[in-house]
């Protein structure tokens, strides 16, 4: 490989989901820069469009698809909506997801419980599942899930989000076994706290909770997320898979 095509993503399709904000924008920032056609796949629409316009004047490789990852329908749309207009689809990055309910374990409602898991859980199976005939036809594909150092470790007051960030880590390691003779890669994240709007949803006790128990002494940026996320989703991601990489300021170095 030249070096001067090192990480490079030219022509690449990515789908990345909740990349309207936070972090899932600073993915397709990354990803766009780095040369692929990126797809902005967020259940908020109007701002999706928003950051569309201000990461690429014109808009020519990018693509907002309007869906809503827990629902079926609306994931194989999203897959169809990609081929139709890019021809493919090469990379798929989960990273839609809610913090849920912050508060302790007995008083979480079951409608609490099955929101959190349906759209972190569940979503990521759906959305493997819209793209993986496509990716498997091509015998080509690299998939990153954003999951949580919360799976890892679990986080008090945060147990639904916990559970879900644990399944979708050995979710990620389940189908990476399943596809990886085919040339497809699935990997995962797992962020410690990270500036963006999502922790509007959870207590400044449970912000300061977290980031004390970061050895680097402080928070995330998605930017630095979505460096990672860049590498796992490149071709010289060639021997990495069914990983969990830590992204965490050395909370957990394991
Ligand atoms: P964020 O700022 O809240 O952005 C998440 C995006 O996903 C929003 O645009 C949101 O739209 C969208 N979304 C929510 N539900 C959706 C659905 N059902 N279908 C499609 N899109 C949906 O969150 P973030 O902090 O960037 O987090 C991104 C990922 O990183 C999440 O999976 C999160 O769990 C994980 N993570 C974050 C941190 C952190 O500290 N920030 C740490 C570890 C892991 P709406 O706003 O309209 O709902």
């Amino acid at each position: 490989m030249p070096a001067d095509s090192f990480y490079s993503l030219q022509d690449k399709v990515a789908i990345i989901t909740g990349a309207a904000r936070g972090i899932g924008a600073a993915i397709a920032e990354r990803l766009l820069r780095a040369g692929a056609r990126v797809v902005f796949a967020d259940i908020d629409e109007r701002e999706a469009q928003r950051t569309v316009a201000e990461l690429e004047a014109g808009g020519k490789r990018s693509l907002v698809v309007a869906v809503d990852v827990t629902q079926r329908v609306q994931t194989e749309a999203m897959a169809r909506q990609v081929v139709e207009r890019f021809g493919t689809i090469d990379i798929l990055v989960n990273n839609a997801g809610i913090a849920g309910p912050n508060k302790p374990l007995v008083e979480v409602s079951e409608e609490e419980w099955d929101g959190v898991c349906d759209i972190n859980l569940k979503g990521v199976f759906l959305c493997c599942q819209a793209v993986l005939p496509v990716m498997l036809k091509n015998r080509y594909g690299r998939i990153v899930n954003i999951a949580s150092i919360a799976g890892k470790e679990g986080n008090p007051n945060l147990t639904p989000y916990s559970a879900t960030k644990a399944g979708v880590i050995c979710l990620t390691k389940a189908l990476a076994k399943e596809v990886c003779t085919q040339g497809i890669y699935v990997n995962c994240l797992t962020p410690a706290v990270i500036e963006t709007p999502i922790l509007k949803q959870v207590t400044q006790q449970q912000i300061d909770y977290m980031t004390s128990r970061i050895p680097m002494g402080r928070v995330g940026k998605p930017a630095e997320v979505a460096a990672l996320v860049h590498f796992l989703a490149s071709d010289d991601c060639s021997f990495t898979n069914g990983a969990c990489v830590d992204i965490s300021g050395g909370r957990a170095t394991y």
